[in-house]
């Protein structure tokens, strides 16, 4: 078995979930390449090579790979995949931008969003926002796979010492351009690297609200999240939705605040390990799941709490 991971990385830094997809790629067994492509990441790619368990580090240095526009980085991927068995890259809005291309240019199902590997060509991957998980088997002559970083332990970013290859291939497609961007800039852990989440829901009533959550964070040195609903209110950015179409998050710890329990909330944050809810509602079905529960009016439990810590 050969395997490649598609490595994510940002600002000159390979990202956590690059480290939980080596991981999957342990569990398949095999020789594992990593895949750094972008420009000026000579950093990056000695990063990716003291990755514990990675053999090999090709990289992709290119103007074209710039800002990682999926049009250019998957006919990379697909050209660099065919040689391999396995092609895996994290479930991150980059990694689901770039593989489905590429399974498409190598003519192959995508498996999406694995949580667990059964075997070298047997699957587990949630359906049904996270009701029910799907064991799947693949024939595929190349297995593009997107892994879902939660699902498993990063390896150690430090303790290998993997060779480094360039690849000479650039592919710019000519069908985009990087116009710009906007950073998000935030003192605080990003959300679904932080060891603790704290999430409010629409029971925040509005965004000037979600500063008693901002505090009891900082205390606590968490990230910050919200439901769909706070965040289509517009009570915060999108960027902090947790749930089916936000966020995938499994913290040591997550305070949910006046969040109902929908399920499609639940898809994004049910395998933290210790859950703890603050809804007014004991009927909420956020208590099914919750370690914790405090049936309280928010308003007073959070500054009370963010005392005590
Ligand atoms: C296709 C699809 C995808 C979706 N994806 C997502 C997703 O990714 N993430 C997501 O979150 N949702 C998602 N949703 C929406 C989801 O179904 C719910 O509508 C949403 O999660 C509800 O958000 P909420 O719990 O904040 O609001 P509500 O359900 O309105 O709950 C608010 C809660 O706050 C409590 N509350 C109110 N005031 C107080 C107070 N003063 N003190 C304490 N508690 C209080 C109430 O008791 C209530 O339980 C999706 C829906 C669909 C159809």
């Amino acid at each position: 078995m050969t395997i490649l991971v598609i490595a994510e990385h940002e600002n000159g830094a390979v990202a956590p979930a690059t480290l939980n997809t080596v991981a999957a790629a342990a569990k398949i067994g095999g020789d594992i390449a990593v895949l750094v492509a972008g420009q000026n990441v000579g950093g990056v790619a000695e990063a990716a090579a003291k990755i514990a368990g990675v053999a090999k580090v090709l990289v992709a240095d290119n103007a074209a790979y710039a800002h990682q526009l999926p049009e250019n980085v998957a006919p990379l991927v697909a050209e660099l995949g065919k040689g391999y068995s396995h092609v895996l890259a994290p479930a991150t809005s980059n990694g689901k931008n770039i593989l489905p291309r590429v399974a498409a240019l190598l003519d192959v199902d995508q498996i999406s969003e694995i949580i667990s590997v059964e075997s070298a060509d047997t699957f587990k991957r949630p359906i049904y926002a996270g009701n029910a998980i799907a064991t799947v088997q693949s024939n595929a002559a190349v297995k593009v796979i997107t892994v879902r970083a939660t699902g498993f332990d990063a390896v150690a970013a430090e303790g290998g010492s993997a060779s480094v290859e360039t690849v000479a291939a650039a592919h710019d497609a000519g069908k985009s351009s990087f116009v710009g961007e906007e950073l998000a800039k935030s003192d605080r852990p990003e959300l679904t690297a932080a060891k603790i989440v704290v999430s409010g829901g629409r029971g925040m009533q509005n965004g000037d609200n979600f500063k008693h959550l901002y505090a009891l964070a900082d205390k606590l040195g968490a990230a910050v999240g919200a439901s769909r609903a706070a965040v289509d209110a517009g009570f915060v950015p999108h960027d902090m939705q947790v749930g089916q179409t936000g966020k995938i998050v499994a913290p040591q710890l997550y305070i949910a605040v006046g969040i109902s329990g929908a399920i499609q909330h639940l898809a994004g944050m049910k395998d933290s390990k210790v859950i703890v809810a603050i809804n007014k509602d004991e009927e909420a079905p956020i208590f099914q799941v919750a370690d914790y529960g405090l049936v309280a009016d928010l308003f007073e439990a959070v500054p009370e709490l963010e005392k005590l810590v």
